[in-house]
């Protein structure tokens, strides 16, 4: 930043907007039209905000009413204003917000952009860049603002070369102007609908874009008196309202765009009415991908809340379960009282009558998308599974419609439904098999998983960090509990032969005293393998030597890190080492002479060493299993 005499600075753009700057004024445009939008977009939605910051502080309450907004074409000066009376900014503001892009998928605009063949003219129209679209049409742009409370305005000024400048400026009241310069027209561009000069043309763009906004829309001309002034070029109609066969899909589009700031079609638009002593409309979208901050906190969840018409919050959390924050949408409630507050909305016996009926319409119109539309739901799944399966832990009451739009991947490779795994068990199979860990191609080549995948059993893998909450707490699936691989007692069942036959070498190789030699081996290490709590022969095992099994209620590697981060330690976990009596390797040291003690104490470093890798955990003592392999390859 640099500072002249008279309090102008300089400032430059971040280099991520300095691209897209670049962008907007270099490429040729299908579309200009969209920079109105982007514009009233902006306005409205400072409007809104002055309500809700209105709410909270008294002394810019008043200034809350009628909000407004002005499109101003000046022809000598070649320009055209959008102004506002919302909330403004303040100079920080200013400078952070018209300088950096906070927008998601920004990157992947600017790189999708220079790609594009044709100069991306179609992108960005999808994108919508907001601000920066201005660039679009304007070789100057320049922001007057002020913000409500404040006793200071500024003047934001840049042509779009990479630097802005910022000074104080003259503003009486609040709100916004928003000053486009526009470009020299070319000579063979005499094309009338794209004379922004024209009040005609602005008014066909803000019918087509910007009709469902709230405030009133006017377009004027300086120096010209015209009976269209004080008319609102946008019916103002809230959207939800209408009936849906009354309302294109461009409009229900272009409505998608303000709320959510997607550029994307939707998966699913819902739209749901309630009548009687609850009564409410709600207008929702299922976006196509995830927004960056789905995963965080304070990110925007929830949807917009409006009563009687009239807009009161955004990312209003309290109607919308947390694990369905992916809708975007508008609650319009004719019950709720006006100067209804967060604090209350999270008490109102209403809000949650509200709350569990678009619940589960959600839950049905995501039913309807799996039956009717699969690669759309695949794509959905992919986008918000993770987060739709934390209900499985949230909210009993509708577990099982939740679990039931649930899908896995499976040792059986493609994706599988809870419905389809049960009309796909074995025989005599009673449970539903999984495993957890981090990712499911990493589980499907689990020791764990032979004897399964030998008998045909299908086992459910479940690599989502939710995933282990879930499936302790929901125990089972109609009448099928789940059962995990990794634990001890697990039995295959329905295929008595193979089973037998398995126990049948484990007996053979028992009664050799192996097992008793290797435990003995075993408490004669330190520091190898200390958590093993006893050495088994195992029928679960096909190709591999060794595992390591659980006993108890098994608890991933993964979620360990996940309460030691959170400093709370479970207890130690107790470990069974299984061994496969068919294997050749064990067969071999079962074979070892009884004498044989110290190849019995390298053999069980070596093979719970060898267990641990192979299930992609790291070896407890890797000094010493590194120093024993060698020892053993040495000869
Ligand atoms: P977006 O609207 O997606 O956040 P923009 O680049 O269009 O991105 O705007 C960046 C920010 O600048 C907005 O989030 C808002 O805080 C601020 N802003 C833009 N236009 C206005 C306006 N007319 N009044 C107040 N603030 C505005």
């Amino acid at each position: 930043m640099s500072q002249s005499a008279n309090n102008l600075e300089k400032h430059e753009f971040q280099s991520e907007a300095k691209q897209v700057l670049e962008l907007m004024i270099n490429s040729v445009y299908s579309n200009p039209d969209i920079f109105l939008r982007e514009l009233i977009s902006n306005a409205s939605d400072a409007i809104d905000k002055l309500r809700i910051e209105g709410l909270s502080n008294e002394t810019i309450s008043g200034l809350a009413r009628d909000g407004k907004i002005t499109v101003t074409i000046d022809r000598d000066a070649r320009s055209v204003t959008v102004s506002d009376n919302g909330l403004g900014m303040s100079r920080d503001e200013l400078i952070s917000y018209l300088g950096t892009i906070a927008r998601s998928g920004t990157k992947e605009f600017i790189r999708a952009m220079r790609d594009a063949q044709s100069g991306g003219s179609d992108l960005i129209g999808q994108f919508g860049v907001g601000f920066y679209s201005s660039f679009i049409v304007a070789s100057k742009v320049t922001v007057r603002t002020r913000r409500a409370g404040d006793d200071e305005s500024w003047v934001w000024d840049s042509s779009g070369d990479g630097t802005f400048t910022v000074e104080p400026g003259d503003m009486k009241t609040n709100g916004t102007d928003i000053i486009l310069c526009l470009k020299e027209r070319t000579a063979d561009e005499d094309d009338d609908t794209k004379d922004y000069l024209s009040a005609w043309t602005l008014r066909n763009i803000i019918k087509q874009y910007s009709d469902f906004v709230s405030y009133p829309i006017c377009v004027v001309e300086k120096g010209k008196n015209s009976k269209d002034d004080g008319e609102p070029v946008n019916s103002m109609k809230a959207l939800w309202t209408r009936p849906e066969s009354e309302v294109t899909s461009e409009e229900y589009f272009e409505f998608y765009r303000h709320i959510a700031h997607d550029w994307e079609t939707p998966i699913e638009r819902i739209v749901y009415k309630t009548e009687g002593t609850n009564e409410f409309h709600a207008l929702m979208f299922i976006p196509s991908r995830p927004p960056m901050d789905l995963y965080y906190r304070e990110g925007k969840h929830g949807v917009q809340l409006y009563i009687r018409r009239v807009f009161i919050m955004n990312d209003c959390r309290d109607l919308i379960p947390e694990y369905m924050r992916f809708i975007k949408g508008v609650v319009d409630s004719e019950d709720l009282p006006l100067n209804v507050s967060r604090e209350i909305l999270q008490q109102d016996r209403q809000t949650s009558m509200i709350k569990r009926s678009l619940t589960r319409k959600i839950l049905d119109s995501l039913k309807k998308i799996k039956q009717e539309r699969p690669d759309d739901y695949k794509k959905f799944w992919m986008s918000f599974g993770p987060v739709l399966k934390e209900g499985l832990v949230s909210d009993h009451k509708n577990g099982e419609a939740i679990m039931k739009l649930c899908l896995f991947n499976s040792s059986k490779g493609e994706r599988t439904t809870l419905d389809d795994y049960v009309a796909s068990m074995k025989e005599k199979q009673n449970s539903i098999y999984y495993i957890t860990g981090s990712s499911t191609s990493s589980l499907l080549n689990s020791p764990k998983l032979e004897s399964f995948k030998k008998r045909g059993v299908e086992v459910l893998l479940l690599g989502d960090p939710v995933d282990e909450l879930w499936v302790t707490t929901a125990g089972k699936f109609g009448d099928y509990p789940f059962i995990s691989v990794v634990s001890a007692d697990v039995e295959i069942e329905g295929d008595e032969k193979e089973s037998a036959e398995d126990k049948e070498a484990a007996k053979r190789i028992e009664e050799t005293g192996f097992l008793a030699r290797i435990k003995d081996a075993f408490s004669r290490q330190e520091g190898i393998a200390k958590s093993v709590e006893d050495v088994r022969l195992s029928t679960r095992l096909v190709d591999s030597p060794a595992t390591f099994v659980q006993l108890g209620d098994p608890v991933s590697a993964q979620m360990r890190n996940m309460f030691k981060t959170m400093g709370q330690d479970l207890p130690e976990e107790k470990r069974v080492l299984e061994l496969n009596p068919n294997h050749p390797l064990i067969r071999k040291i079962a074979a070892l002479p009884e004498a044989d003690k110290d190849k019995f104490e390298i053999w069980s470093t070596i093979l719970s060493g060898l267990a641990q890798v192979s299930d992609g955990e790291p070896v407890e003592n890797g000094r010493v299993f590194t120093a024993t392999l060698t020892k053993l390859l040495e000869g």
